[in-house]
């Protein structure tokens, strides 16, 4: 059997591997395929794909686009995404200066709850364009002003809390239109941890192509529930470990595995699209 995990985060976002670590790690755990998504950006795809290819493993330019729906967020997952498309380009570097700007808002919200944490701190240990709150926790463990990663979230960073500050989104419809024009398949992202299960019907019918059913954070309940979810919208089915390296604790890589029957369904999906639209 050929497994795949098609949700995966490297330096590029708030992961800690490199695209190379990443498919070490990947290797080390038999996968025969894997998409990266790193958050608003495409950035760590070339590396990754390089690297895939060096050890013959299939690789599924993708990314974790940051949208909103009915005044909730919602991760839509972008697969096969053509990572030269300006467009999509044009679109994440506008997000990813955003993100860049929320690390100051955050860090002058911090420090007025006397936590003295620069925003150039941040920045050099993120060292990629597309930071997030997780670089902020990091740094904020880093310059020894918290104890650890949670106490960060629960006291500063999580939604509500004194240096919580939204992120610019684009709403889940544009999302979906901008993954398609881009060549790409359009997947909702772990459903269950936002439950926001009243929303598919409106993304589906804004094109949605597919429901991440497997998650490391679904359990075997929710799973069902989306594969059943999945059968009633005639939605593709994918699944992934959403591991960010070692962020947190162990890896999670490995710890999802979708058989890869579901990849070859998303790539007929793609193929009878393309031939479709001729
Ligand atoms: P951001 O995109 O900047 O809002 O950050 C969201 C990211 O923060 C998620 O993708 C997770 O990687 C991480 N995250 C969210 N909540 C927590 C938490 N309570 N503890 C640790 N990491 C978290
Ligand atoms: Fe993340
Ligand atoms: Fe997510
Ligand atoms: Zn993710």
């Amino acid at each position: 059997m050929k497994f795949a995990d098609l949700h995966l985060h490297t330096q590029f976002s708030d992961g800690t591997f490199t695209p190379e670590e990443l498919v070490l790690y990947a290797q080390k755990h038999g996968l025969a395929c894997i998409a990266l998504t790193d958050h608003d950006t495409v950035e760590g795809c070339a590396r990754a794909g390089a690297a895939a290819a060096a050890v013959k493993m299939e690789f599924i330019p993708g990314a974790e686009l940051t949208a909103e729906h009915a005044d909730t967020e919602v991760h839509i997952l972008g697969y096969f995404l053509d990572t030269h498309n300006a467009v999509l380009l044009e679109k994440l570097a506008r997000f990813q200066a955003d993100r860049q700007n929320r690390i100051h808002e955050m860090c002058a919200a911090l420090n007025k709850h006397g936590i003295p944490l620069k925003a150039e701190a941040v920045f050099a240990l993120a060292n990629c364009k597309s930071p997030g709150r997780p670089h902020v926790a990091r740094a904020m463990v880093k310059e020894k002003l918290i104890g650890n990663l949670d106490e960060a979230f629960e006291r500063f960073l999580k939604k509500g809390r004194p240096a919580w500050v939204p992120k610019t989104k684009m709403s889940a419809l544009e999302s979906v239109q901008l993954i398609h024009q881009a060549g790409g398949l359009a997947v909702m992202a772990h459903p269950g941890l936002n439950r926001t299960d009243e929303i598919i019907p409106d993304l589906v019918a804004a094109g949605l192509d597919g429901i991440e059913c497997f998650h490391t954070k679904h359990s075997t309940v929710m799973a069902e529930r989306y594969l059943e979810i999945a059968e009633k919208h005639n939605l593709l089915v994918t699944g992934g470990s959403d591991c960010h390296g070692f962020s947190k604790k162990a890896p999670l890589i490995g710890t999802v595995r979708l058989p890869y029957e579901h990849v070859e369904r998303m790539k007929s999906f793609l193929q009878a699209r393309a031939t479709a639209s001729k």
